[in-house]
């Protein structure tokens, strides 16, 4: 599940090794992953990709003023590959969603794994034709303190939902939003618009410090490390049963429907598990 730490190192990654060159041509694999029609993909044979940005949790390059836009959603992800063979992919065999061939032989893999498929990809003339960014709030790591605590104060529902809202605040998704809401000392189920000034700022801060870490770790590092590099750094994070770093209570879980999310009941609520969605309103 890339989060704006790691899209952003793969966005530096892109930069150094593949701004500049020449995409040859590209394959398509999956043929869900792709929501767009015109321009075709094809279309992008032949130009050079001269930038790589990112919008939240969006890659998007430049290929000479059309953009492929990518969203890995939450099991996909970007492999670099020295060397790629030149047959084309079979469609609808493995993670192999999109290969993009570049001019020295080399290019990049996007794979998704699981049978739950989100992995997007968009072929536009500018990222604004692409819903998911027009609709992105400030990215987390643009937005000040002040902008923060007028944003929550704004938002009716529980601190997980609004973190990991992308029109709220761009970036943050379920992992980070775990880890900085650990670092605040605050519940997940705390209401947003609830918060006093002082619980504004360990927010704020904590989202600050939680993201920067984390590019700081990513910064550097190849594709094919970032995802253990990530999974080093989580304090509550994918850590159910095991030891808080901070106060060694056992980190505990919530599960919902689809996703779970991680929390330590000393650090964040008072020592108070909180079971599932119907106790967390009797306990916030
Ligand atoms: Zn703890």
């Amino acid at each position: 599940m890339p989060e704006l730490p790691e899209v952003e190192a793969l966005t530096a990654f892109l930069a150094e090794n593949a701004v500049g060159k020449v995409v040859t041509r590209v394959d398509l694999a999956a043929v869900q992953a792709i929501k767009t029609f015109d321009p075709p993909l094809s279309a992008l044979g032949g130009l050079e990709l001269t930038g790589v940005t990112r919008h939240g949790k969006f890659l998007d390059l430049d290929v000479s003023g059309l953009h492929l836009v990518v969203h890995l959603a939450r099991a996909g992800w970007l492999h670099w590959r020295t060397g790629l063979p030149t047959a084309p992919p079979k469609p609808g065999k493995g993670p192999l969603a999109l290969r993009v061939h570049l001019e020295d032989g080399n290019g990049f893999d996007l794979t998704e794994q699981g049978t739950r498929k989100g992995l997007a990809v968009y072929v536009v003339r500018t990222p604004a034709e692409v819903p998911g960014i027009t609709r992105l709030g400030p990215d987390a790591l643009a937005v000040d303190r002040e902008q923060f605590a007028a944003l929550l104060g704004g938002r009716s529902g529980q601190l997980k939902g609004a973190l990991t809202d992308q029109t709220l605040i761009a970036g943050i998704g379920n992992a980070y939003s775990d880890e900085i809401l650990h670092a605040a000392r605050l519940s997940p189920f705390k209401m947003a618009d609830k918060l006093n000034d002082d619980e504004v700022i360990r927010l704020y801060d904590a989202m600050r410090a939680t993201l920067t870490d984390a590019l700081e770790r990513q910064a550097g590092q190849q594709a094919a490390t970032m995802k253990g590099e990530k999974r080093s750094g989580l304090q509550v994070h994918a850590r159910t049963g095991l030891p808080c770093p901070v106060c060694g209570d056992t980190v505990r879980e919530v599960s919902f429907a689809d996703t779970s999310l991680q929390y330590c009941p000393t650090c964040q609520t008072g020592g108070k598990p909180l079971a599932d969605r119907r106790l967390s309103k009797l306990l916030r």
